[in-house]
């Protein structure tokens, strides 16, 4: 098929049940089909696998689909297979096949049964793969969660660095770099590296206008005023991210103890206890998860309407990322933070065994958070331009939803506040 003659609303409803495109996504749909390299950088959940998903479907060959995560290819694999038998046929290309079913996946390439081929990036490094895709017909390459190639993204993955070259011996095919990291150095970073300065770029806007942030001074009371606001929003589902699993551990017995429902999430605990309390709180047996970084990846719950940091996170993109996890519903989502300096030189201090280089990334992207905290600006503004997106702090949506713009206060006041 060429681009003039695809119905791509037909296409859509056809693969995937929508009769609308989500935001910038027939812009970039169009740009892949023409064969454009082409850099998409929207939000969590502003829908970037359909961006790559139907052009796959409709372009003749394979396209290979990069993606860090083997759980999160497993994902979005079984996701297209359940679409029905006439989909085309996506396969995973990674180190758990063995060699009979790497065997099935060739052949079901050559026969253009398969329009995606996930891959790690590591897997591509293999000769004997590389050897294999120069032989077939490949529509493009898309390289999911592209912020992994840069050393400022919060997920750098060295072996992102060679995929440039790898792509280049498949011969001349478009590249398509999809993230939600919006800083401006990061996607300078992927530009470069992709060897893609005149990418078509398209950039989703990353205001949430649902979303309430308060920064809160972090005194010795915070036990009391984090079981006060809880109480306060009774029934309703909220996430509290600690920094330590001994933390996670010591809040939710905390609020147990005070009679909300609460249960522990963090990577000590065993797969099962943690797909129980995972479960616990998609089926609203509980109300609270409190919680390390490790919670949150994928978790789908619309209507989770506070995110508390207990401790404040390493960087804004961190930050923006966790606080994201509330209100997808569009309705009430408050993202409360507790901070205090202190927090801040003990994340320094875990820095301090890193190489230097990372080291200076990591106090830079602190520094954001400091100043984030510290500010007396409206804080979706001061977010919204770490993004490298402007915001119009009188008529811009969701301008008056954050503490300073609700109570203005002078700065030293503001500082005077903070207890370290
Ligand atoms: P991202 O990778 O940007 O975080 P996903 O690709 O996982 O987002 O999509 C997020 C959600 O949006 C999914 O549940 C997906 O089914 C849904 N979605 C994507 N495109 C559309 C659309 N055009 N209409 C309705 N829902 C959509
Ligand atoms: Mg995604």
């Amino acid at each position: 098929m060429t681009e003039q003659n695809i119905d791509l609303y037909k296409e859509l409803k056809k693969y995937f049940g929508f009769s609308q495109f989500k935001g910038l996504q027939e812009k970039v749909v169009t740009s892949i089909i023409s064969g454009n390299n082409t850099f998409v950088i929207m939000p969590t959940g502003g829908g970037k696998s359909l961006c790559y998903q139907l052009p796959a479907l409709v372009l003749e060959g394979t396209a290979i689909v990069v993606s860090p995560l083997i759980a999160l290819m497993k994902n979005q694999v079984d996701a297209i297979r359940s679409m029905g038998s006439d989909i085309g046929v996506a396969h995973v290309l990674n180190s758990s096949l063995n060699k009979t079913e790497v065997n099935q996946v060739k052949a079901d390439i050559l026969s253009g049964k398969t329009k995606m081929l996930y891959v790690a990036p590591e897997s591509l490094t293999k000769e004997d793969y590389i050897q294999f895709l120069k032989s077939v017909k490949i529509s493009f390459v898309a390289i999911d969660e592209a912020h992994c190639i840069s050393e400022w993204g919060h997920d750098f993955r060295p072996e992102y660095r060679n995929l440039r070259s790898i792509i280049k011996q498949l011969g001349d095919v478009p590249i398509i770099g999809l993230t939600a990291t919006a800083t401006p150095k990061v996607q300078e970073d992927i530009l470069k590296n992709l060897d893609m300065p005149n990418a078509n770029t398209f950039k989703a806007s990353f205001n949430r206008p649902n979303l309430y942030y308060e920064i809160r001074p972090k005194t010795k009371n915070i036990q009391s005023d984090l079981i006060r606001f809880i109480k306060q929003h009774k029934g309703k589902s909220g996430v509290i991210y600690c920094l330590s699993r001994k933390k996670v551990e010591e809040i939710a017995q905390v609020l147990q103890v005070n009679g909300i429902s609460a249960v522990p999430y963090h990577a000590g605990l065993d797969a099962k206890t943690r797909a129980k309390h995972q479960d616990m709180f998609l089926m609203e047996d509980v109300d609270v998860v409190v919680a390390t970084i490790a919670f949150g990846m994928g978790i789908d719950k619309p209507d989770v309407r506070f995110v508390i940091h207990h401790d404040i996170p390493k960087s804004l993109e961190s930050y923006y990322q966790e606080t994201g996890r509330a209100g997808r519903d569009d309705g009430e989502g408050i993202c409360l933070a507790y901070y205090s300096y202190k927090d801040i030189e003990k994340l320094e201090k875990f820095m301090s065994g890193k190489p230097i280089a990372e080291q200076e990334i990591g106090f830079a992207l602190l520094q954001e958070v400091v100043a984030y905290a510290e500010t007396s600006m409206s804080r979706r503004k001061y977010l919204l331009h770490y993004f490298g997106e402007e915001f119009d702090e009188v008529n811009g949506e969701g301008a008056d939803m954050d503490d300073n713009v609700r109570n203005p206060k002078k700065k030293t006041e503001a500082q005077n506040q903070i207890v370290t």
